[in-house]
């Protein structure tokens, strides 16, 4: 199933460096950028307000079934907006919702919601769509797929660096054990080893790796 404009897939465990990485490329080429774990994060501040616990699978799946999200495109980018409130990247990046946010994400019923959203983005025009499983499931046919990996201990300073109390082993812990599309390197992925590279060599790697016409 080809796409009408080209996706280009970034995939990789937390705090890799992908996020830096897409909204570069992105910038580069002209194409849309789409973080897509801010998806994820916003459903999860969603239903936290909504005072349930994340733990809790039935209870997940039944507050977000009454969750409205939209992603409108804003200077290139998406944003997220939940009942018409666009997510400020403290609210998108708070403790409690780094605690919970792998545990809202693996409800079947929370990623069918977002995959079709991020599927419908296509409408938009070229992407940058990142996450843990855009190459893998949400444009498995795109021939432009990137996972982009760093070493543990990297990770973990990067994230400590932003300020951020972000139990990232834990999150890729639930992100590659769960059932429902776990993070994989997808099929026919360039894998980048962002451990000991510069911004501008990884995004110069993605450039050259990647079969535009
Ligand atoms: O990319 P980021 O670290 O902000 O993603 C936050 C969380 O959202 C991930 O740890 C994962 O649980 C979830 N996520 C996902 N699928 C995606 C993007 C993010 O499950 N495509």
């Amino acid at each position: 199933m080809s796409t009408p404009h080209p996706v280009i897939t970034i995939d990789g465990p937390a705090a890799s460096g992908k996020s830096s990485i897409a909204r570069l490329v992105a910038q580069r080429l002209g194409y849309t950028y789409v973080n897509t774990g801010n998806m994820y994060r916003a459903m999860t501040w969603a239903v936290l307000k909504s005072d349930v616990d994340p733990n809790d699978a039935d209870a997940v799946r039944n507050a977000a079934a009454g969750i409205v999200l939209e992603s409108p495109v804003v200077e290139g980018k998406t944003q997220v907006c939940i009942a018409a409130h666009t997510l400020t990247d403290a609210e998108l990046n708070s403790d409690p919702v780094n605690r919970a946010v792998s545990l809202v994400a693996r409800v079947p019923e929370v990623r069918e919601r977002l995959v079709a959203e991020q599927r419908a983005l296509i409408a938009i025009g070229p992407l940058v769509m990142e996450g843990r499983d855009i190459g893998s499931v949400v444009f498995p046919h795109s021939p432009h797929k990137i996972y982009v990996d760093a070493s543990e201990e990297v990770r973990a300073s990067r994230r400590g660096a932003q300020g951020h109390a972000d139990q990232i082993a834990e999150r890729d812990r639930l992100d590659k054990q769960r059932k429902n599309s776990p993070l994989v390197i997808p099929d026919g992925a360039t894998v980048i080893d962002n451990s000991h590279i510069t911004l501008d060599q990884a995004v110069e790697q993605v450039i050259a790796a990647l079969r535009l016409q």
